[in-house]
C-alpha cells in the first residue's frame, strides 16, 4: 500500500479535502496494482522549487515508458546528503528554465547519488499517486507524451552508480510501474529514443538488471526484450557497424568513405541527416551539457535505412 505523506501534501498547499480525495485515490490505485510501496519522494515544496513559468500540462493518459537518464552535471560527487540533493534539484531547475527556456524542470523525478528522490516538474508526484494521468515533461525528444523520465545524478559512461542511487532507482521505477501498470520491458534508456550517450553506457548496460529487479518487486516473471535496440555509434568508433552505417549513408548520397572509421565526414553526414529531419537535440540535462553532434543512434538509424532493408533484420545483425 502506498505510503501517503499527509504533512508533505499540506505543505504543498493542498486543502484538507483535496488531501482526503488524493489519499483515497492513492490507496485504490495501489490496491489495484501489486501494491509496491511508495518510496520517500521529496516534493517541489521540500526543495524550495521556483514556481513554473507556465501551466503544467497534465495529459489524460498514462505514460508508456519509464526512461532512465544521467545528469552529467555536477559530476560524480561524494556529497550524499539530502541538502545536496535539494541543491542539485534547484540547480537543474534553474538550468532548464533559464538556459533551456523551459517552463520548469524537464524530468518528472530526480535521483541523487545519495539515493534521495525528488520531484522534478511540478505536480509529477500528485499525478503519479493518482495513477491514471501523465505530466508532460521535457526529457525525451519527440517522445515526451509517452515517457516519464528519471534523471540520475552523475556521469555513467565509465563509472557505475552508487549502491544508494541504484537502490532508490529500483524502488522508484517499481513504484511508477506499479501505479501505471507498466511492464518491465517498457523500462528504457534515453538512448533508446534519441542519439545520445545518456544514461551512460555503464548504467545503460544495467537496464536488463533493473528490469529483472523491478519485475521481482512487481511479482511478474522475468521480462524478455525480444528485439535489440539500435546501437549507438559515436565519432571515433570503428568496426563493422560503422562500415554498415557508411554504406547506408553512401546510398543516401553522402560522399563518406566505407572504411569502418567514424571520422569527420561520417560525423558531418550524420549531423546533416539529423538537422535535415529536424530531430530534437538537447532534450535532457545530459544532452544539453555535452556536444553530441553527429552521434548515430535510435532516431537516426531509421532515417538512413533504405526501403529495401528490413529494419528488424538489420537491428539483429548490428546487435550480433
Ligand atoms: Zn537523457
Amino acid at each position: 500500500m502506498a505510503d501517503f505523506d499527509r504533512r508533505t501534501a499540506l505543505k504543498g498547499g493542498l486543502t484538507v479535502s483535496a488531501v482526503g480525495l488524493l489519499g483515497t485515490a492513492t490507496i485504490s490505485a495501489a490496491d489495484a496494482a501489486s501494491g509496491v510501496a511508495e518510496p520517500k519522494i521529496h516534493d517541489t515544496t521540500a526543495w524550495n522549487a521556483r514556481p513554473p513559468a507556465g501551466a503544467i500540462e497534465v495529459q489524460n493518459h498514462k505514460p508508456t515508458y519509464i526512461v532512465v537518464h544521467h545528469t552529467v552535471d555536477p559530476g560524480n560527487v561524494t556529497d550524499y546528503t539530502l541538502e545536496h540533493a535539494f541543491w542539485a534539484s534547484r540547480s537543474i531547475q534553474n538550468f532548464h528554465m533559464d538556459t533551456r527556456g523551459w517552463i520548469d524542470t524537464g524530468q518528472q523525478f530526480t535521483n541523487s547519488r545519495g539515493g534521495h528522490i525528488t520531484e522534478g516538474r511540478h505536480r509529477s508526484l500528485e499525478i503519479l499517486r493518482g495513477g491514471t494521468r501523465h505530466v508532460l515533461g521535457a526529457n525525451v525528444g519527440n517522445n515526451n507524451s509517452t515517457c516519464i523520465g528519471i534523471e540520475n545524478e552523475g556521469l555513467y559512461s565509465k563509472e557505475d552508480v552508487t549502491p544508494a542511487l541504484w537502490d532508490s532507482l529500483v524502488k522508484l521505477v517499481a513504484y511508477i510501474a506499479s501505479q501505471y501498470g507498466i511492464s518491465p520491458e517498457f523500462i528504457k534508456g534515453h538512448r533508446d529514443f534519441n542519439s545520445t550517450e545518456c544514461p551512460g553506457t555503464v548504467l545503460y548496460n544495467r537496464l536488463p538488471e533493473l528490469r529483472t529487479e523491478v519485475g521481482k518487486l512487481l511479482g511478474t516473471a522475468s521480462p524478455k526484450v525480444d528485439l535489440p535496440e539500435w546501437p549507438l555509434l559515436k565519432p571515433g568508433d570503428s568496426g563493422p557497424r560503422v562500415r554498415t552505417a557508411q554504406e547506408l549513408l553512401r546510398a543516401r548520397g553522402f560522399a563518406v568513405p566505407v572504411d569502418g572509421l567514424f571520422g569527420q565526414s561520417t560525423k558531418d553526414a550524420v549531423a546533416a541527416v539529423a538537422a535535415r529531419n529536424g530531430l530534437e537535440r538537447d532534450t535532457c540535462g545530459a544532452t544539453a551539457a555535452t556536444d553530441e553532434t553527429g552521434f548515430l543512434g535510435s532516431d537516426v538509424w531509421p532515417l538512413i535505412v533504405g526501403s529495401g532493408t528490413d529494419p528488424r533484420a538489420l537491428k539483429a545483425r548490428l546487435a550480433g
